[in-house]
């Protein structure tokens, strides 16, 4: 009698975890369950209806809910089951569950952590005043829009300039609540730049250089405090602050469990197969690196999908880790390890930078120069290194310098 329940349990069903369970079962695996504590399957583009999605997967870009149910007519035969959070993974493939019927226990020959990125919210950002509501995060705003259908605040300012701050501007716009402001802290967006005129056209000010110092209003919001880098200070009245952006990696779970993690970035340790330092769990989509689009989350999942089966199907072969720092004005790099076998490797890796750079990027292993080309990097925009040889005898770790 086998003592698992499923051959593969993935936590989370957006669109990483829905493209697992696809590249899993079109590789013959069918016993999958997909785990989501929402009560509906979808991750971020179920309250995301603008159409950002699915340029690279369907050539066209459509909304976030006609893209899930685009994906989910992919993989048929997988079963998901909703309003279940996942609250502990432990070695051996053991995970406990928080159902509406109560805790449970359940054990997988693998497990996937597609768990998803989330913004920095207010707190963390250490913004000081009271803690009157109308305070949220792009997500919680989405949400009440098109979710719960409750508009939450009438007249807005959006805390920051990356690709989601901008999907602020539109789901405020969309919804008739007035956008006032966006606040900036350096001297240009941080999404690409003809994003400005997306704010221009709505009449939209963006206040570079600066930062909201302080909130005002004692149940609801009043007043939001912008102080400019001359250190000027400007009341604007509204109703609602916007936190947008800032993502990092829902990584809660694998946080308290025995994965090991990058200390610098807090992501676990990934190979170039998605695999963690245990093998029998590998972390997927954008709690590897937040936030990339909902594409590029579904396409790195079919592939995480296929290299799961392929593990599950034969024995692993012997392998050496070889772990990937990365240098200053790095955010991250995907994968984080390499798992190198006795014919070396050739691998891709991903990064993102901490500020706008253009420039030479290097791979090194010790003296050896593996790459070697200029890119030209912004925060918000996936960078790939492709073609990188790695030989099977080396075990010093690589470093991936700007420079
Ligand atoms: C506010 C916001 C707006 C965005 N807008 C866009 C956009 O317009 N276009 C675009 O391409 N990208 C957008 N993104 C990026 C987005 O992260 C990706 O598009 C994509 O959704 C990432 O897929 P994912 O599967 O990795 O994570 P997610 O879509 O976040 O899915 C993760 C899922 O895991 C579930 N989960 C987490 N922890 C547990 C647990 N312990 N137990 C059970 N379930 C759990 C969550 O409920 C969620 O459903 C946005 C991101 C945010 C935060």
């Amino acid at each position: 009698m086998r003592d698992y329940n499923h051959d593969v349990i993935i936590i989370g069903a957006g669109p990483a975890g829905i493209a697992v369970a696809t590249g899993l079962n079109r590789a013959g695996i069918s016993d999958i369950l997909v785990l989501e504590r929402e009560a509906d399957i979808g991750g971020i583009p179920r309250h995301t209806p603008h159409p950002s999605f699915g340029l690279l997967v369907f050539k066209r870009p459509i909304s976030g809910p006609a893209y899930i149910k685009k994906l989910l007519k992919r993989c048929p035969n997988v079963r998901f089951q909703t309003k279940t959070t996942v609250t502990a993974l432990f070695e051996g493939g053991m995970l406990e569950i928080a159902t509406p019927k109560g805790l449970q226990t359940l054990r997988a020959r693998h497990i996937v952590l597609a768990t998803g990125a989330r913004e920095t919210p207010r707190h963390p950002r250490l913004v000081s005043g009271l803690r009157p509501q109308g305070v949220m995060t792009t997500g919680a705003l989405q949400q009440f829009l098109f979710a719960e259908y409750l508009k939450p605040c009438t007249r807005a300012v959006v805390v920051g300039t990356e690709l989601v701050s901008f999907s602020a501007l539109w789901a405020l716009r969309h919804a008739g609540i007035k956008p006032l402001a966006m606040v900036e802290s350096g001297p240009r967006i941080k999404a690409c730049r003809p994003a400005t005129i997306f704010a221009r056209l709505l009449g939209v000010p963006i206040h570079y250089n600066s930062r909201v110092v302080d909130i005002l209003g004692s149940d609801t919001l009043s007043a939001v405090v912008i102080e400019g880098a001359d250190g000027q200070r400007q009341s604007l009245a509204c109703d609602g602050l916007i936190f947008s952006g800032a993502f990092t990696g829902d990584n809660t779970l694998a946080r308290a469990s025995h994965l090991a993690m990058n200390a610098e970035t807090g992501i676990p340790l990934i190979d170039q197969n998605w695999h963690s330092a245990d093998s029998a769990i590998s972390v997927v989509g954008n709690a590897t690196h937040p936030a990339d689009m909902g594409d590029q989350c579904y396409i790195e999942g079919l592939a995480a999908g296929r290299a799961i089966a392929a593990k599950l199907n034969q024995p692993e072969a012997a392998t050496k880790t070889v772990v990937i720092r990365q240098g200053a004005g790095i955010k991250m790099t995907t994968p984080n390890l390499l798992r190198v076998g006795p014919d070396g490797l050739i691998f891709g890796l991903n990064l993102h930078v901490t500020q706008a750079y253009k420039g030479k990027i290097t791979v090194k292993c010790g003296d050896e120069v593996l790459y070697q080309k200029a890119h030209s990097c912004l925060p918000t925009r996936r960078i790939s290194l492709k073609n990188i040889r790695l030989n099977a005898g080396n075990s010093t770790p690589l470093e991936v310098i700007l420079g």
